[in-house]
């Protein structure tokens, strides 16, 4: 954490202590006290054992999409978190269930559906898109839910759990669905991911919504991972033709804690209907009591959600405006810049070949050598250096499994020993990668 934040920290934590205390000097119950000794060596052992993780805080790490969050999320999230309030009813804390409003408004008028919406927190990626399933089931009953193979695993997932029969549409070579395949009188809701986990795809939007219409089918916008790049629409750093349909769709689902700069447990849902929220309607004997204003709760499927999260946001947004050129946008323009610089680096070098052109930050390649003909030698080369490059520490990569069809279609020079081909990936979220980039990808060959 950067210095002036964590010292702001001690400031504003001791700020609140007089708040704390104007309710009157409160001795801490015997039965919660610990020995200092007994902290400080819990917490120094702790420390140690942390070191067992990958340096996500550090540009070597171009693996999977982590990163800690920005000191000023873990700033204001502890901060609020000494008070823990819960943003389930207004009663669990007044002042974060405000800021959740705000932020909420503020990720809607990114996304293009303005003031008039719903949409709230949720603790992850999955839950946001659970809900807008769950939407979808009940706006469009007894239709399907359909995606493509690239899409999460978690909707197949949770049609299951939703009871809602499924249907997964194939992506033909240009990237565009095979809309042919599929019957649209069955289908009542169709997702698009605009930033495909594996590989940072954005499914074509522009194909998709037209057809949509035409057939009454709802669109839900799986940006959990994308989500951000928003800011760079007009850039011309991305193709921003799907970005600018956004506001077309029904609901759009995005994780701060991906893109956004926030700890774990910060998801999104929009939608762009507000009645939707009659399907969220129930009473609770316990709960919604101060005030007739809206409560989160009603409009959410998870009960008790960390206020703290909703503040760390919060403070992120207030520093980080959603724009294209301040706040994140120039992050993101980074990381993407980090992807173009380590694709036509790859594309020069002889002991590396790029998979496929990146769309956003996420780069996919395979090492090869002058006697490579098979899928299994790449395979094989994949593992050797994602572990070399662990052992001494120099860089963390992730791998990623590519079904052979697909892979010798690409890269017909190669025959498909077997099914599957191990390739390399790493997702370039840290805006120093657009720097460190160069020297990456030089480690990577000398491992090779
Ligand atoms: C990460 C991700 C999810 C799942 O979100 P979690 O926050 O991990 O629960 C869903 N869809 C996409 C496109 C994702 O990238």
């Amino acid at each position: 954490m950067n210095n002036q934040a964590e010292k702001t920290l001690h400031q504003a934590l001791e700020n609140l202590r007089s708040w704390k205390d104007s309710f009157g000097n409160q001795e801490t119950d015997s039965t919660l006290s610990v020995p200092d000794s007994n902290v400080e060596a819990i917490l120094f052992d702790l420390s140690k054992r942390l070191k067992g993780n990958y340096p996500f805080h550090h540009p070597v790490y171009a693996g999977q999409m982590l990163k800690p969050p920005h000191p000023i999320a873990w700033a204001a999230y502890a901060l609020a978190m000494s008070i823990n309030p819960n943003n389930h009813a207004l009663d669990g804390g007044p002042p974060s269930s405000e800021m959740e409003k705000e932020v909420m408004v503020k990720l809607s008028t990114f996304f293009g559906y303005g003031d008039e919406f719903l949409g709230h927190l949720t603790s992850s990626g999955t839950i946001a898109n659970l809900e807008a399933l769950w939407v979808a089931r009940q706006s469009n009953p007894g239709k399907k839910i359909a995606f493509s193979e690239n899409s999460h695993y978690t909707h197949g997932r949770m049609c299951g759990v939703l009871g809602v029969d499924s249907q997964t549409i194939s992506v033909l070579e240009d990237g565009s669905f095979d809309l042919n395949s599929i019957n649209p009188t069955e289908i009542g809701t169709i997702v698009v991911t605009l930033g495909t986990t594996g590989l940072g795809e954005v499914e074509p939007l522009d194909q998709i919504l037209p057809w949509a219409k035409k057939h009454g089918i709802r669109i839900h916008i799986d940006a959990a991972y994308g989500g951000f790049f928003r800011t760079l629409k007009d850039s011309g750093l991305i193709d921003g033709t799907s970005w600018k349909l956004m506001p077309e769709a029904d609901s759009i689902v995005v994780d701060p804690h991906k893109h956004g700069l926030q700890p774990y447990g910060c998801g999104a849902i929009l939608f762009k209907n507000p009645e939707v929220g009659k399907y969220y309607k129930h009473d609770s004997p316990y709960t919604y009591f101060t005030s007739e204003e809206l409560h989160l709760g009603e409009i959410s499927l998870e009960c008790s959600r960390a206020g703290a999260a909703a503040v760390a946001l919060w403070a992120t947004l207030e520093c980080f405006p959603l724009k294209e050129n301040e706040g994140f946008g120039p992050v993101l323009a980074k990381c993407r810049q980090a992807a173009l610089t380590g694709y036509s680096l790859i594309v020069e070098s002889d002991k590396l070949e790029p998979y496929k052109k990146p769309e956003l930050d996420i780069l996919t390649y395979f090492p090869i050598n002058s006697s490579t003909n098979n899928v299994s030698e790449i395979s094989a080369l994949s593992k050797k250096v994602f572990e070399a490059g662990m052992k001494d520490q120099s860089f963390y990569l992730s791998l990623f499994k590519v079904p052979s069809s697909t892979f010798t279609r690409l890269h017909p020079q190669f025959t498909a020993d077997e099914d599957q081909v191990t390739i390399l990936r790493s997702v370039l979220m840290r805006p120093e990668q657009a720097d460190f980039v160069e020297e990456l990808v030089k480690r990577i060959e000398s491992h090779l």
